[in-house]
């Protein structure tokens, strides 16, 4: 184990005005907490936290994220706690090794590949401070160098999960090096075999070709030398990993794969490397397609670098990298090297990571928007957007801001959204319209039957969610309305004395440009088509009969001349109604409803009865109907009900408040109509009115006909 003061002098190494006293302190309180832990390996476990602070110092990194190091894992291993942390270290220290501990509490195992990106993205949104994912990095790596002590299942996983996150995050984080090592740590433990061939390749070429790597080295060194240039040239095999890759992704053998080595060439100025550039080309033919100017045109994550191949000593494809010493720094040390230091200093690079061109790389948020004070404080806002939550299989379900159980639901399944009845996070129930946070498990409670509410509408976020709200509710509609078509569809058929079938139906729905049947008859329903229409597209010949104005006077068949006829007030037929009659001596017939409850009474008096229809042809609006309505109390609501009876060409001939409360009227209006069908339109007009809670039609018989 590295003791005390060798750390020291690592961190004096690049910052002489470290704080040796704060790390001391870190040093024995991490000792004293892990005191009697023991690692996998048979180590004491402070062992681990000690390396990790020193590959941090290999960062050139502060203070705090050395201490936090030496700390991370004490608030989750140990008895300490946050308050205490930050009691003897400070709140940045404190707020740090709770972040790492966020970090290493997220269950990553069941992470399948395409959920990867979204576990990176989630180690953003919950690391306020990019240091924390420094950190974590570190602790990765010194884990995947000791992993051989763990069983090998474990070993496995971890490396799965390495190899999909944290080494693309590395990557990401502009620390090649370090996605490097943590790839090829990770393809030890997931593919053995295949690293071991490619290591027995490299032995066997080395044998054969001698050392390629220091031959290069010596020809471009002759190159530079003849051009006169200063700058220090590195060469080295390619990492078994990447060239396995290589091999995947061309799907080509190990002896065709052409670029194996890769050289570096590192000098003052940006001048020298254009013109080292130049000596190459010219000594080596460049490979077309293969020169990128990344010095011109930097990549997001602030690499700078030239890059060509050439085919350099017999034909061998060889890569070269040219940059300042400048670029190196940050091409090595990323994000990092925002927090580097050089002789005490915060490190000075001109070529730095610009943090907010790569915050918007990482978020592919495009608006770069005024976050000065945001950059000042390293805080990773960056996903304020956005909020990532875990099913109950461990899968990262990413939602807007703002989102409730139910856009988690439906962004799993559409299903599973209009099913949904409750949910819990983290296994606690809780109502629809909570705001999940970053890292929640939710697991959602469906229940067959369930139908989604309007007012769900107002709680979800998602367009999706929406959309699919929406849709339901349609559909619903459509469901009623098509009930209702069926309806008036049989009581206009019936009054031509035709039988509604579903080949007639298809035929008008043909004839009248609509989908089909089922689209007639919600289109019936929903007053788009009048039942009317449809009988007159499908039978011309009677439309012509009963194209004529019905006689106001004389609108029922079956009367003799001299008879007076009323309709009923008890059940107010209209025509398209069955209807029967009742003599009186007196007062004539009266017209009842077929189905009218007062008929019971002349059941025992069948002389009385007269066999009556409607006459066929269109009836004058001036058949009088009670509708019960029930509406809110709210301004216009009355106007708008009135309106929208006019607008149906029907008249209003009374109203009469039945009840009144605060909240809502309750009132009979009666409303004199044509038919049955008439009726029908009106009635639907006000359902769709959604200050109407409630309409039907009024019945009473104890009203004496
Ligand atoms: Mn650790």
């Amino acid at each position: 184990m590295i003791d005390v003061e060798d750390l020291i002098a690592l961190v004096h190494n690049y910052n002489p005005r470290a704080n040796a006293d704060l790390i001391r302190r870190a040093y024995a309180y991490g000792f004293l907490m892990h005191d009697g832990q023991l690692r996998k390996s048979g180590e004491p476990y402070f062992t681990h936290p000690v390396a990790v602070a020193a590959i941090l110092t290999e960062q050139h990194l502060d203070d705090a994220t050395i201490v936090t190091a030496l700390l991370h894992d004490t608030i989750e291993d140990t008895k300490s706690t946050y308050t205490e942390v930050a009691r003897q270290f400070g709140q940045e220290v404190a707020e740090l090794v709770d972040g790492v501990t966020k970090l290493t509490n997220l269950q990553l195992s069941s992470a399948e590949s395409k959920q990867a990106e979204n576990f990176r993205k989630l180690f953003m949104a919950m690391s306020r401070d990019l240091r924390v994912i420094l950190v974590k990095l570190a602790d990765r790596l010194h884990n995947m160098r000791t992993i051989r002590s763990m069983a090998p299942e474990k070993q496995a996983q971890k490396a799965r999960e390495t190899m999909e996150i944290y080494a693309p995050l590395a990557g990401r984080m502009g620390m090649q090096w370090m996605r490097e090592e943590l790839e090829d740590l990770s393809f030890k433990v997931l593919n053995p075999e295949a690293r071991n061939s490619i290591i027995r390749r490299f032995i066997t070429l080395q044998r054969e070709a001698g050392d390629v790597v220091h031959k290069i080295t010596a020809d471009i060194h002759t190159e530079l030398e003849k051009a006169r240039i200063e700058a220090d040239v590195y060469g080295r095999a390619k990492k078994p990993y990447s060239i396995w890759r290589k091999m995947q992704e061309k799907n080509l053998a190990f002896s065709r794969l052409s670029d194996i080595y890769g050289f570096r060439i590192i000098t003052a100025d940006v001048a020298d490397c254009y013109r080292i550039l130049g000596a190459i080309h010219q000594r080596w033919r460049a490979v077309p397609g293969r020169f990128k100017d990344y010095i011109s045109q930097p990549k997001s994550n602030g690499y700078r670098s030239i890059h060509t191949t050439v085919s350099g000593r017999d034909g061998k494809r060889v890569e070269v990298q040219i940059r300042t010493r400048q670029m190196h720094e940050v091409a090595e040390a990323g994000v990092a090297a925002h927090w580097s230091y050089r002789e005490g200093v915060r490190a000075q690079n001109p070529f730095a990571v610009d943090l907010a061109k790569w915050i918007a790389s990482v978020t592919d948020r495009l608006d770069a928007e005024d976050n000065t004070d945001f950059l000042e404080n390293v805080k990773l806002e960056m996903f304020t957007d956005q909020v990532f939550c875990f099913s109950p299989k461990g899968d990262v379900i990413q939602l807007p801001r703002g989102a409730t159980p139910l856009d988690y639901a439906y962004a799993i399944h559409t299903r599973i959204g209009n099913s949904c009845v409750s949910a819990k996070i983290d296994g606690i129930r809780v109502p629809l319209w909570t705001r999940l946070k970053n890292g929640q498990s939710v697991e959602i409670i469906t229940a067959e039957g369930q139908r989604p509410q309007a007012s769900w509408i107002d709680i979800v976020t998602t367009g999706r969610a929406k959309a699919a709200i929406r849709r339901s509710l349609r559909e619903e509609d459509r469901g009623r309305f098509v009930k209702l078509g069926q309806e008036l569809a049989r009581v206009a058929f019936d009054h031509v004395g035709r039988k509604v079938t579903d080949k007639a139906l298809r035929t008008a729905a043909k004839m009248l440009g609509v989908s089909d049947e089922n689209d007639l008859l919600a289109r019936l329903g929903s007053a788009e088509i009048t039942a009317r229409r449809v009988v007159e597209t499908l039978y011309p010949e009677l439309a012509m009969s009963k194209a004529e104005e019905v006689d106001a006077k004389r609108p029922i068949v079956g009367l003799t001349a001299d008879q007076n006829f009323r309709r009923a007030d008890c059940c107010q037929p209209v025509p398209g109604e069955r209807i029967v009659g009742i003599t009186y001596p007196k007062r004539g017939v009266i017209v009842h409803a077929i189905d009218c409850a007062a008929l019971e009474e002349f059941e025992e008096q069948p002389g009385r009865w007269v066999d009556l229809h409607w006459h066929a042809g269109r009836h004058a609006a001036v058949h009088t109907i009670s509708l019960e309505i029930t509406i809110s109390n709210d301004t216009g609501v009355l106007g708008r009900v009135c309106t929208l009876i006019g607008e149906q060409r029907a008249n209003i001939s009374d109203l009469q408040f039945t009840e009144r409360k605060p909240d809502f009227y309750r009132l009979i209006i009666d409303v004199d109509l044509r038919d049955v069908e008439h009726l029908h339109m009106v009635m639907t007009a006000l359902e769709a009115e959604s200050d109407v809670a409630q309409v039907s039609r009024y019945r009473d018989v104890t009203r004496k006909p």
